[in-house]
């Protein structure tokens, strides 16, 4: 007995429309990079009896559980604001879902498993770099205590696969609470599919949002049902954005209804503060810069509502009820902005030490921004050293050496200004009678280790000539993101000149 999963296939119960069935095709010498032992146990995988060949074997796709059905799931998606009616799993392979310790159903996917029903022209492969980000991206998110999919495993596969040059290919095993997407929606919507999509909500209240089976009669359940996705996509929007993360590509198809972060392509934390900054190197025009993320979230979720219309009526074919149906999804639509903006307010003010956020706090949070975009200072060492600075008699020093790094600006006057807003903060603090809890709150909120993307592509490129203790290295770093160690300490600094990032790849 090698390894054993729970299975359930849950997913696979759903009509048949939702997926195709199919096998991953096997690798040449799969070899286990690294395996998440806790989070396995977590999900209630028994793989005490295995080795490390036996873990390449399964997490490669080479070996697949008698008890695994494995599909590709069928979605649509808006790319960069396009429209692509069949995307679908085309590099990734569910090999089933099942039950964690916490009674909550888990996806346990392969990514990089091979050619499938959705492939169109691509290989259905994933190289080492990719996998490596994902596995790094995830873990790290999850310990930031942000809502993620998680990592189980990475693998090499001893094949190469060809992107801008050839590149050592990968499987990666990703754990989600579902793999459902605004684009699975839309796939059933586009085909006008009623059946699919009342299955697929009916799976989604089930599996993610059971309270709702409770709710009165009255309601449209489809209607809460839209109304939970809203505010978990709110609140996971503001999370990443009280970070400084930036998804990258937020098109419909990498956007959950859990409100889970899925899909880490060319993502990266932002070091230099600056709201229009993007990473990725196919988002030529910034859709999806830092600054725009909050609306793109709403314009996604519209894309949503689109999609549901026909769940939020009682007769489909009855002006009147569609009438009503817009202006309620309507109403949830514009209400994202209220529950964006208070879930972001909440996050700032337990950056800057407030037990809670007050309309007036507005202020003080934007032009804290505006500074920290004029100087370029970096954003998550800021916040760390801030926390150092509640007090009045605290020396800033520190925090204002981050003046002298490369990319920082000391336009006119801004030292003399962001003094001044120290100063006024402090006393707001003071005011507040919240001294004492500040300085540990916001340790506890402004982290000291990011998985900063220098760092991530250094990491790469020894994995791909061979060599992963630094990626060891690194995940071990970013266990405890809000602690600071001294020897993980090389881990907090931004780039050097020479090591800086400015583009990032998929
Ligand atoms: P992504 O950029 O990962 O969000 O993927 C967008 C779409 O392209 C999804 O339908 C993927 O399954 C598909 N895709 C991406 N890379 C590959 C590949 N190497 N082979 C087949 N399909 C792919
Ligand atoms: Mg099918
Ligand atoms: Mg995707």
């Amino acid at each position: 007995m090698p390894v054993v999963f729970p299975f359930e296939n849950i997913y696979a119960q759903l009509p048949e429309q939702c997926f195709e069935r199919v096998m991953p095709t096997p690798v040449k010498t799969p070899t286990l990079i690294r395996f998440n032992v806790p989070l396995a146990t977590e999900l209630n995988i028994q793989f005490s009896d295995a080795d490390d060949e036996e873990l390449a074997q399964i997490f490669s796709g080479n070996l697949v559980p008698h008890n695994a059905d494995p599909l590709a799931m069928a979605y649509s998606g808006h790319q960069f604001g396009n429209l692509n009616p069949q995307l679908g799993d085309g590099r990734a392979i569910l090999l089933g879902d099942l039950y964690d310790s916490n009674a909550k159903l888990k996806d346990i996917q392969l990514k990089g498993s091979g050619r499938t029903p959705f492939s169109r022209g691509g290989d259905g492969r994933s190289p080492l770099g990719p996998a490596l980000r994902e596995y790094i991206l995830c873990e790290a998110m999850h310990a930031l205590g942000i809502a993620t999919t998680r990592a189980l495993a990475v693998i090499s596969s001893g094949e190469h696969v060809i992107r801008q040059q050839r590149e050592p290919g990968a499987v990666f095993t990703r754990v989600a609470s579902s793999h459902i997407r605004v684009g699975t929606f839309q796939y059933f919507a586009i085909r006008r599919d009623h059946v699919a999509l009342k299955a697929l909500a009916d799976h989604v209240i089930d599996r993610h949002f059971p309270e709702l089976k409770s709710s009165p009669e009255s309601e449209n359940i489809y209607l809460s049902l839209f109304k939970n996705i809203v505010k978990k996509q709110a609140e996971l929007i503001a999370s990443w954005m009280n970070l400084g993360f930036i998804h990258g590509v937020m098109n419909t198809d990498n956007m959950t209804v859990s409100g889970e972060t899925i899909d880490y392509g060319p993502c990266a934390f932002i070091d230099a503060f600056n709201r229009k900054k993007v990473f990725s190197s196919i988002d030529q025009q910034g859709r999806y810069a830092y600054i725009n993320q909050p609306a793109i979230g709403q314009w996604n979720l519209t894309r949503l509502a689109e999609a549901m219309l026909p769940l939020f009526m009682n007769d489909t074919d009855s002006e009147a009820d569609e009438k009503q149906a817009i202006d309620d999804a309507t109403q949830i639509l514009n209400d994202y902005v209220q529950m964006h903006q208070s879930a972001w307010e909440s996050g700032m003010a337990k950056k800057l030490g407030f037990s809670s956020a007050e309309t007036s706090d507005r202020e003080i949070f934007e032009s804290l921004l505006d500074l920290l975009d004029e100087s370029r200072l970096d954003f998550t060492l800021f916040f760390r050293r801030l926390s150092d600075c509640t007090n009045s008699n605290n020396d800033t020093s520190a925090l204002f050496t981050l003046f002298d790094s490369p990319d920082a600006r000391s336009t006119d006057g801004i030292k003399q200004r962001l003094s001044d807003w120290i100063s006024n903060w402090q006393a707001r603090l003071r005011e507040r009678e919240e001294l004492k809890a500040a300085e540990e709150r916001m340790k506890q909120n402004n982290p000291a280790i990011i998985p900063r993307n220098h760092q991530v592509q250094a990491v790469i490129s020894a994995a791909e000539e061979g060599d992963y203790a630094p990626f060891e290295a690194l995940l071990d770093a970013l266990k405890s993101p809000y602690e600071q160690h001294a020897e993980y300490a090389a881990y907090e600094a931004p780039p050097l000149p020479a090591e800086q990032v400015f583009r990032t790849f998929c």
